[in-house]
């Protein structure tokens, strides 16, 4: 017989011991080793065997065990000190109360899936695990930040593997009780719910489960729940699965269930509303048009209106530099489901228009609701810039409203607590006195080489005997007999040079690639002297099988019993199995196809416990690579032809193992350290270390993006909105008469028949401006180097002087300087003009002359 339902029945707790409800409750134990210690003394065996569960290991401790721990000394005084330590955590103001009052008082962050500790696989891959670390560093930093999600029921799948090789997919059924949540109720304790409208009249329902990570809130939406019908109820089922319909669905609910679950939330909790809305990829885009039907509801205002007011508060992040990689709806499919939502359909449609004209394109819909967008790297930043270039008509890819902030991971999650011990980082942070301080790393500099060394093997070691428990327990699921198995009691060496590759397998990240040589590889394996071992890991999108036959290409390779020594691929890739690689491998290999990496983070982890990047010049690694920290695998960008292309670049990857990543490791002094190694592992922590925190990330976005778009979202809402429905009736009207906007005539003076450095050149533009106020636009004099085709580079804009006007015809004049020798080129253009524009080019409409 099989259960309809499980629970969980806990041993009442002692009033001892009281406090370990609340500290199993905040997510803070998945990156606090004292509090993890404490879950461990529960009952050490149990720890084991819950996998490190402290929700499973109190559910299942014996009352007995629970009587005696209330009567022992010892761990009520660990308790105690762990308790005090987390109520100090919540309490003491951090970086972020310093800041004043322009700093939003509660920012909303929206994601389809959070990676906060495997004990929640509410996560796929890097995405979810970046926003996990954006809440574990915003609650580091005291940023009054609130994450909103879906509960997915079955998660993401777990991985197995047949005897063949072929990935096999598990989901497991999560009892939301048995998982550190709590469900959000209102003030007569009954369950809050939220509804969604959908077509033909049905509603669909949803509770709220309440994540506490650290002093963050994460609101998670869960549609299987007895007020909705069977169809509703699988709503939040799977993180990615099923159809379009599906996914629209679990799109509404994450974008409009969420506001509405935000709303409730922070009434009931007395939390001032969010002033800014930030959504992470553009599965959450419908919080903007939940916003803009409030507004519409709230205070009268016309769909354009309240679009102008919701787009100042709201930041869009994207992560997808690949065309196909983005969500899109057919346009049939969102007419149906926003018929009776309550805004203008013909409104709302052009929101997601896009090349194709049967679609909705929820990344066009995050950059036309978001005022301020940004890419996760420099690079991502260009990739972005050039691939919604179309969005903004007329314009260089420079003048592109995307900007970027690179990716950071966060530190207490991902750093070996040896390293952490030895004394390697130094912080301020957190200190509000010192809110200018950084995260320092120099205090690798006071460890000697060989204690350095010395950790990083033990690390390793700890790696190699995870690898030999999960590679044998791989073995006996694929169907091999206790008696084949000794092997994998000396399979890999803590002594070895280990390499990892480990993240999901969609092709741009090309798994395979390091097999384009059997022989080569297989020699690089096996050599007597300098043999390198490899773990590799990662899942394939359940739809994707070409991404299967990629896992079992490798899986085959590595079953080869001459080399399955050597190299391993582990299935199930998550955050648990995550931290052994990045604690114990020596090198991170990385090899996309550049530049289809947006960021890339687990390099980053890597770098944070010492392990040095073998990667493409891509994401992260192309803007921090520095010749210390590792080595860039040169790319064959210029060639046209694939295979030929992998072919070129996987010879580099041999090529530099072989001279130089396996002579490094292996060359070492009279105490048998690698000193070499040791100083690029030491540079690694001291200059890399600082860069990717999570922390400088969130940083980041507090400064240039939240606080700048809660000073929109504050001015657009004044007085009723009055500034918000100014501004949409001036760009109805600005761009109801730009057609006839014209440079009609420029001309130069000032510059004789030689023009000299130092010299200038009077601009005397004459400009119409029929039913426009010079005051609604920008004349600016563009100018720079020019090359042959007369394309202008290296831009400086001057904006010039209103100097006169007769009707509609206006001029303006000003001195473009001479400040370069060479070919020089200029031009005129005239910009919309209005205080809310954060940059001239956001209205996509531009005049050159
Ligand atoms: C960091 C991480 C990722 C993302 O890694 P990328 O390098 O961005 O592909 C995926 N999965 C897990 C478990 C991670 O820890």
């Amino acid at each position: 017989m099989r259960a309809l339902r499980r629970l969980t029945v806990r041993a009442s707790l002692p009033e001892a011991l009281m406090p370990l409800s609340q500290l199993v409750t905040n997510l803070r134990w998945s990156w606090h080793p004292e509090t993890r210690d404490l879950f461990e003394a529960l009952d050490p065996e149990l720890w084991a065997s819950c996998g490190g569960d402290p929700v499973k290991v109190l559910g299942e401790v014996s009352a007995e065990r629970l009587a005696a721990l209330a009567d022992d000394p010892g761990f009520l005084e660990q308790l105690t000190t762990v308790a005090a330590d987390l109520r100090e955590y919540l309490d003491a103001p951090h970086w972020y109360q310093s800041l004043g009052a322009d700093a939003p008082a509660t920012i909303a962050y929206f994601s389809a899936e959070f990676g906060i500790t495997e004990v929640l696989p509410q996560y796929s891959g890097g995405l979810g695990i970046l926003a996990g670390d954006h809440l574990k560093a915003a609650s580091d930093l005291g940023v009054p930040l609130i994450g909103v999600g879906l509960l997915y029921r079955s998660g993401y799948f777990s991985q197995g593997l047949s005897a063949d090789g072929w990935q096999l997919e598990h989901y497991p059924a999560l009892d939301p009780h048995g998982l550190p949540l709590k469900l959000v109720r209102d003030a007569d304790r009954n369950a809050v719910v939220i509804a969604v409208p959908l077509p033909e009249g049905r509603t669909l329902y949803a509770h709220v489960y309440r994540a506490q990570v650290g002093r963050v809130s994460l609101l998670l939406l869960d549609s299987d729940i007895e007020e909705n019908s069977p169809a509703e109820r699988g709503v939040t089922d799977r993180l990615y699965g099923g159809g379009e319909d599906h996914r629209l669905r679990q799109e509404m609910l994450l974008g409009i269930g969420g506001v509405r679950a935000l709303r409730a939330y922070c009434s009931l909790t007395g939390t001032p509303p969010p002033e800014v809305f930030h959504a992470n990829e553009g599965h959450a885009g419908f919080q903007g048009i939940e916003r803009i039907r409030e507004l519409t509801e709230s205070h009268g205002l016309s769909f354009p209106e309240a679009l102008q007011a919701v787009r100042g508060g709201t930041v869009f992040t994207t992560h997808t530099p690949v065309p196909a990689g983005i969500d899109r709806f057919p346009k049939a499919l969102i007419e149906r489901y926003f018929a009776g939502f309550g805004v203008p359909v013909d409104q709302l449609l052009p929101l997601g228009a896009e090349e194709d004209p049967s679609k909705f394109n929820m990344a066009h819909m995050g950059l036309r609701l978001g005022q301020r967008a940004n890419g996760v790297s420099e690079l991502h930043g260009h990739v972005s810039r050039d691939m919604f270039g179309p969005l903004w008509p007329g314009f260089d890819p420079d003048d592109v409203p995307i900007g970027s902030i690179t990716n950071g991971v966060h530190a207490p999650t991902w750093t070996a607590r040896e390293l952490v011990e030895l004394g390697t980082q130094t912080t301020s942070q957190g200190d509000p006195l010192e809110v200018d301080g950084e995260v320092h790393f120099d205090g690798v500099d006071r460890v000697p080489a060989a204690e350095l060394w010395r950790t990083r093997r033990l690390l390793r070691g700890r790696l190699v005997e995870e690898v030999r428990r999960r590679v044998r327990a791989t073995a006996l699921s694929r169907g091999a007999a206790e008696a084949e198995l000794d092997w994998t009691e000396t399979a890999f060496d803590p002594d070895v040079l280990t390499i990892g590759f480990a993240r999901r397998v969609p092709s741009y990240k090309r798994l395979t690639l390091m097999l384009r040589d059997p022989a080569r590889l297989k020699a690089l394996l096996l050599d007597e002297e300098r043999p390198v071992q490899l773990v590799i890991a990662g899942k394939s999108h359940p739809a994707d099988d070409g991404g299967k036959q990629l896992i079992q290409q490798m899986v085959k390779f590595a079953d080869d019993p001459e080399i399955r020594h050597r190299i391993a691929f582990l299935p199930n890739y998550d955050i648990g199995m995550a931290r052994y690689l990045y604690w114990g491998c020596d090198v991170w290999l990385n090899n996309p196809l550049r530049p289809l990496e947006a960021c890339g983070t687990s390099g980053m982890k890597s770098a944070l416990n010492g392990g040095l990047n073998l990667s493409i010049r891509d994401g992260w690694w192309d803007e921090w690579f520095d010749g210390q920290n590792g080595w860039a695998i040169p790319t064959a960008d210029g060639v046209e032809d694939p295979e030929r292309r992998d072919d070129v670049e996987a010879q580099a990857i041999y090529d530099l193992l072989h001279r130089q990543v396996v002579p490094r490791f292996y060359e070492v002094d009279d105490e048998g350290v690698p000193s070499r190694w040791v100083e690029m592992v030491r540079d690694t922590l001291r200059e890399t270390g600082p860069k990717v925190l999570a922390t400088r990330m969130v940083r980041d976005y507090v400064q240039r993006l939240y606080v700048p778009a809660a000073g929109a979202a504050r001015s657009m809402a004044a007085g009723g909105y009055e500034p918000a429905r100014a501004e949409a009736a001036w760009r109805a009207k600005l761009l109801e008469h730009w057609p006839g906007v014209r440079v009609a005539h420029v001309e130069a003076t000032g510059v004789g028949e030689t023009p000299e450095i130092g010299g200038g050149i009077d601009l005397r533009a004459e400009v119409e401006l029929p039913g426009l106020a010079p005051s609604d636009v920008l004349v600016e004099a563009a100018y720079g180097r020019v090359d042959d085709a007369d394309g202008l580079h290296q831009v400086t804009t001057l904006e010039l002087r209103h100097d006169g006007a007769e009707g509609s015809r206006h001029w303006f004049t000003g001195t473009v300087p001479l400040t370069r020798t060479g070919a020089f080129g200029y031009t005129v253009r005239v910009l919309p003009h209005s205080a809310h524009l954060v940059v001239p080019a956001e209205l996509g409409v531009v005049v050159n002359a």
